[in-house]
């Protein structure tokens, strides 16, 4: 078994490590919840730096690095590069902050630190293809969000608080095993729909509302993404005109997307349609990201996102909307694998217009 280390220090020159600071980094490398820890690669050897709180579960779990418990950290720190022979050591630029960088320099005077960006595209370039195992890990996520939308059709009727329907689907997820949220779910009604990333509040739901939802589950670290747009009692005419353009485009994406699409022509996918039934104004942000360890990551699906082309192995959602200002929004998104031909959809949960 080659550890994620392992392919990280093939980009090391002599004398190089790389101390890794970003939770979710630190995850990757360690298989281990790392909290409150530092992570050191050589090119020979790797080491997670942790503290009483967490040796003992560091001690039965982590089986891909060493385990440091320092009494004196400066120095244990600085040992540990010495007999690894790191005189140069990479940070992540992207997230260590002015202070800790100076910081650093204090503790380790002997070493050269160096911030110029490599090692954050080392690691991005770690994490955008997923490996067989991490697919899975990802799609037992995505289950159990998709068990929660099934749970949180029987709870959502008019009368109740937007964050009253955030609290259930929260609950229904954490009891379906969930480790936690991806991120705060989202739930919007009626007008509060067009605010495409809105925080539930006491706003009660009413006959003649769509209701959408955006919300994902945290598994063994790694995140799922999901949105629905469902309608409470009837449906107006532009609702309707508004969801159906929404699930076409969404559609169009998911049947022209596959490895080497770039990212600028996989969000044109989506968003040709909704321009072309006139509400492209409406539909501002990116047609999708890439999801794993970090509910954002690379690659976006957005305008922005150039001639970078889709690779087998990455996840990406398709979350094409339409937000409608003072009136309300639809947003659709499922999270999928690029695959040689196409996608392998893990999202199961419907996506035809449910009238509660
Ligand atoms: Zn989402
Ligand atoms: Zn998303």
């Amino acid at each position: 078994m080659v550890w994620e280390w392992q392919r990280l220090a093939e980009h090391f020159e002599k004398g190089e490590g790389a101390l890794i600071t970003a939770a979710p980094d630190q995850r990757l490398l360690t298989h281990f919840p790392v909290d409150d820890a530092h992570v050191l690669v050589a090119a020979d050897g790797a080491v997670l730096v942790t503290d009483s709180r967490y040796i003992e579960a560091a001690e039965r779990d982590v089986r891909s690095m060493e385990i440091l418990c320092p009494k004196n950290f400066n120095e244990e720190v600085a040992a540990w590069l010495a007999r690894h022979e790191v005189s140069r050591l990479h940070v992540q630029a992207g997230h260590v902050s002015l202070s800790s960088f100076g910081w650093w320099k204090t503790v380790l005077p002997q070493v050269e630190l160096v911030g110029d960006g490599a090692l954050d595209g080392w690691l991005a370039a770690l994490r955008t293809v997923k490996t067989p195992e991490q697919i899975e890990a990802i799609r037992r996520a995505q289950a159990l969000t998709d068990e929660g939308f099934a749970y949180i059709l029987e709870r959502i009727e008019a009368g109740r608080t937007e964050r009253e329907v955030a609290l259930d689907l929260e609950f229904a997820m954490r009891r379906a095993g969930a480790e936690g949220m991806a991120f705060d779910c989202i739930v919007v009604a009626g007008e509060n729909g067009s605010l495409p990333h809105g925080v539930p509040g006491d706003r009660v739901i009413r006959r003649g509302d769509l209701i959408t939802m955006d919300f994902g589950a945290k598994l063994d670290g790694w995140h799922s993404d999901m949105t629905r747009t469902v309608a409470v009692g009837e449906v107006a005419d532009w609702q309707r005109e508004i969801y159906d353009t929404v699930l076409k485009a969404q559609e169009a994406c998911l049947r022209g997307l596959k490895a080497g699409v770039t990212c600028a022509a996989g969000d044109a996918l989506a968003r040709d349609v909704i321009k072309a039934a006139g509400y492209g104004a409406y539909f501002g942000h990116g047609t999708g990201h890439g999801v794993g360890l970090q509910i954002h990551e690379a690659p976006s699906l957005s305008p922005r996102g150039g001639d970078r082309p889709l690779q087998v192995g990455e996840i990406v959602t398709v979350e094409p909307g339409i937000y409608l200002p003072g009136k309300g929004g639809v947003r659709i998104e499922d999270m999928v694998v690029i695959t040689e031909n196409g996608i392998d959809n893990l999202t199961k949960s419907p996506k035809n217009l449910i009238i509660l």
